[in-house]
């Protein structure tokens, strides 16, 4: 950690920055709460419903698994900037959309406000594009995200004794409940479902992360080193397709600037492209607003 360096902005993560087991209490107790409900499921085996024997025609279930993944991911965006309403089902959708991606709500809520307050900064955000090839991002992106929580950790703590002992735990919580999160999902869909339908929705996910932030964001061929850009995308196949299946995610730079819209496609009037310059501290973009409740 280099000294020096400005105070990270806790804006929309108190929690995180007030109670140094917050992280901790949060994975350690979902892990209680999904064992109890899978030693539950695994009693109930044998009359569970959703237990079907394989069928050809549950084939035809594999592109509704993968919609789910997707909305999955909207899901959780969303949630994670209190879109919802009425405000509760922030918490359950955002979740919901956790448990499906198996670690739950309240990492992937705390990484995501970290990158709205330092797009593109190259040890701040979570996910940065910087001049990383496609494949170099896709690869390092989850280990990025990671350093970047287990950073910001620290920067409020300290690197001392106590808080590596607090995080360490933690990272033993968030596995374990990992693994209890996905044999809840077998227990509770049983083997046809569960490969028909989790799988397909879970892979599906776990790819859509990485072309989304890569794209969305990059450096601006027009401007000097450390200018970058976040865009609006529209144009083509691909992203007219998403955009009308998942709420218009990829009209980032609008998301950037309005991250409390549930839809940022039906907002046309934000321009196109918005730029952060990383070397004079130039934003384009106005403050992050967001309404996360914390
Ligand atoms: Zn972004
Ligand atoms: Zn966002």
């Amino acid at each position: 950690m280099e000294s020096g360096r400005k105070q990270l902005d806790t804006r929309g993560i108190r929690k995180f920055s007030q109670d140094s087991r917050y992280f901790l209490k949060y994975y350690a107790w979902s892990a209680v709460l999904f064992s109890i409900i899978d030693i539950y499921l695994f009693m109930l085996w044998d009359t569970n419903p959703l237990h079907v024997a394989f069928s050809p025609i549950y084939l035809l279930l594999i592109p509704l698994g993968l919609y789910l993944g997707g909305l999955s991911a909207v899901f959780i965006h969303n949630a994670a900037h209190g879109s919802f309403r009425p405000r509760w089902l922030n918490r359950v959708a955002g979740e919901l959309a956790g448990t499906h991606q198996l670690y739950g709500f309240v990492g992937w809520r705390t990484a995501h406000i970290i990158h709205h307050h330092y797009p593109d900064n190259p040890e701040r955000d979570p996910h940065p594009p910087l001049n990383l090839s496609f494949w170099e991002f896709s690869n390092g992106m989850r280990t990025q995200l990671a350093k970047v929580l287990t950073d910001s950790y620290f920067d409020i703590w300290g690197n001392g004794e106590e808080s590596q002992r607090i995080w360490k735990l933690k990272n033993l919580c968030g596995f374990f409940g990992m693994a209890v999160r996905l044999i809840f999902w077998f227990l509770l869909l049983g083997p046809s479902l569960f490969v028909l339908v989790y799988v397909p929705s879970y892979i599906f996910n776990y790819f859509f992360f990485s072309p989304f932030n890569y794209y969305t964001h990059r450096r601006d061929p027009n401007s000097s080193e450390g200018v970058f850009e976040v865009l609006n995308l529209s144009n083509g196949f691909y992203y007219g397709l998403t955009n009308l299946m998942f709420f218009g995610i990829y009209h980032h730079r609008t998301h950037h600037s309005k991250p409390y819209l549930f839809n940022p496609q039906k907002l046309v009037s934000t321009p196109n492209r918005v730029s952060n310059d990383l070397v004079t501290g130039r934003r384009d973009l106005p403050p992050a607003i967001h309404q996360a409740v914390d």
